[in-house]
């Protein structure tokens, strides 16, 4: 089937999917040209192979709350596809979770880990269940009843979840508890576990830093100093708060994070001081970002319901969900002078908003690379519990830089232009998608 005729044909079957096909859309329209070089990838019907999930688990997840109360929710692993190595990918709690978001999320998964050059397939999982407001009891119960299911899904050599959006240490220790009792077994079935019981060094921080580390190659491709620029950051979870870490240690100004209910702007950018006071408010006691702004009126404006991307800033790091800058929201970073956008959210911004990015030629990457730190890291965590072994902090951040590195790397080999410009976007796409297909092609019509 041709490109075009895929993205079509997936429309017509899965109509009510939007983020899914949003997602199909752009890796097809990028490869087409890599695609179309390779007649033999058309006669093995690849593009469509690769587009359709080989499985889906979908399960009710019953628990009982605090008052007494039997509460339902629905339980989710897409597994995407394990060409290249096991099924790998993270579980997302968030009242917003369904088929369509899952499915573009553990397609995207695929070609970024792709990109890490490490063995991992394409997976992710999740539930339509909301921890925020839950107490650590109830967490507890719900991640209990959610591995009694998917537990007899997932292996060391399976597939092996970790975090997303409302899964963190707490969340994957519970799943991770579960997952043993079940299964009599101590293996490494999950990554973003505790230090105590196999979890990595740097695994937390990998994410944020990893983007960062991506941010540097490319504005380094352009003789440009991270030193003193203005960068809003989106978001106040795992991936902000140790992205504006790193940002904070290389003497960059971070201006911005925000949540759900609004975002928090610092003209002079963030101390470290009051790094860590929203460390502790956001991470450690799960409070929201206004709070910091009502304590600090002198150096902080809480901007109610708003993103942050009208603020004046040289760079822009969404990392908070999907489609979080629009058209619209692109327009006012370029009008206020945005020169770099660097993921560390999974597809935070629209088609509208990348055509623009891509048409202003500013510096660009999308989450699939800008963010596969985290699971490069998942990776390197995956190896340490095959081995046995824990590394130290020095090395596991040494192989995060180099294998951001070489990320990089790829995407200007397969996005770099005629005029010098890289489109990171095609780069990504197509690097993800050759090695992916050439195992598919290798192993046969499966
Ligand atoms: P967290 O749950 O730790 O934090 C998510 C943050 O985003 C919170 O501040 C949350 O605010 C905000 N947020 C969530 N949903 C929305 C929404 N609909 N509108 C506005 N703000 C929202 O998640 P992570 O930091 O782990 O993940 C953030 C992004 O990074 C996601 O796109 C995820 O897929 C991606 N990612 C994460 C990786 C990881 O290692 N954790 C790896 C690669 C990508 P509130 O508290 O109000 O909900």
């Amino acid at each position: 089937m041709k490109a075009i005729d895929v993205i079509n044909d997936l429309k017509r079957r899965f109509p009510n999917e939007p983020e899914y096909l949003q997602a199909v859309q752009e890796v097809i329209t990028t490869i087409e040209d890599a695609y179309n070089e390779h007649p033999e990838f058309e006669r093995y019907n690849l593009i469509e192979r690769l587009c359709i999930p080989d499985r889906i688990f979908q399960f009710r997840v019953s628990w009982i709350d605090d008052k007494g109360r039997v509460q339902t929710n629905m339980g989710y692993r897409i597994q995407h596809n394990n060409a290249i190595g096991p099924y790998k990918g993270g579980v997302r709690f968030h009242a917003s979770v369904n088929l369509s978001i899952l499915k573009f999320l553990a397609f995207e998964q695929t070609f970024k880990n792709s990109l890490t050059t490490l063995a991992m397939g394409g997976a992710k999982g999740g539930s339509d269940f909301n921890p925020k407001g839950k107490s650590d009891m109830e967490v507890m119960r719900f991640c209990q009843a959610f591995m009694t299911e998917l537990t007899r899904n997932i292996g060391p050599s399976v597939d092996v979840p970790a975090g997303d959006i409302g899964v963190g240490g707490r969340e994957v220790g519970f799943m991770f508890g579960m997952y043993k009792k079940l299964t009599h077994e101590h293996t490494g079935t999950f990554t973003g576990k505790g230090l105590e019981f196999g979890g990595s060094l740097i695994r937390p921080e990998a994410t944020g830093y990893g983007n960062v580390y991506f941010l540097l190659n490319m504005l380094a491709t352009k003789g440009i100093d991270i030193k003193g620029k203005r960068v809003a950051v989106s978001g106040a979870g795992n991936v902000a708060i140790y992205t504006a870490d790193k940002l904070i240690n290389l003497g960059a100004k971070v201006i911005s994070l925000s949540d759900s209910n609004g975002s928090i702007y610092l003209p002079d950018g963030m101390t470290r001081e009051q790094w860590d006071e929203i460390f502790k408010l956001k991470i450690i006691e799960r409070g929201r970002i206004r709070e910091f702004a009502e304590d600090h009126p002198d150096c902080c404006e809480y901007l109610d319901g708003q993103r942050p991307w009208n603020l004046k800033c040289d760079i822009a790091m969404p990392s908070a969900t999907q489609n979080e800058i629009d058209g619209d929201d692109a327009q006012a970073l370029l009008d206020n002078g945005c020169f770099a956008v660097s993921e560390g959210a999974n597809m935070p911004s629209t088609p509208d908003a990348v055509h623009k990015f891509l048409n202003a030629k500013i510096i660009y990457a999308p989450g699939k690379a800008a963010n596969a730190g985290g699971v490069s890291v998942s990776g390197l965590e995956m190896a340490q519990n095959a081995q046995m072994l824990m590394w130290s902090s020095e090395e596991v951040d040494a192989k995060l830089k180099s294998i951001m590195k070489n990320i990089h790397e790829q995407c200007v080999k397969y996005g770099k232009q005629s005029d010098g410009f890289v489109n990171y976007v095609k780069g990504a796409n197509v690097a993800g998608f050759m090695k992916v297909a050439r195992a598919m092609m290798g192993q046969g019509i499966l």
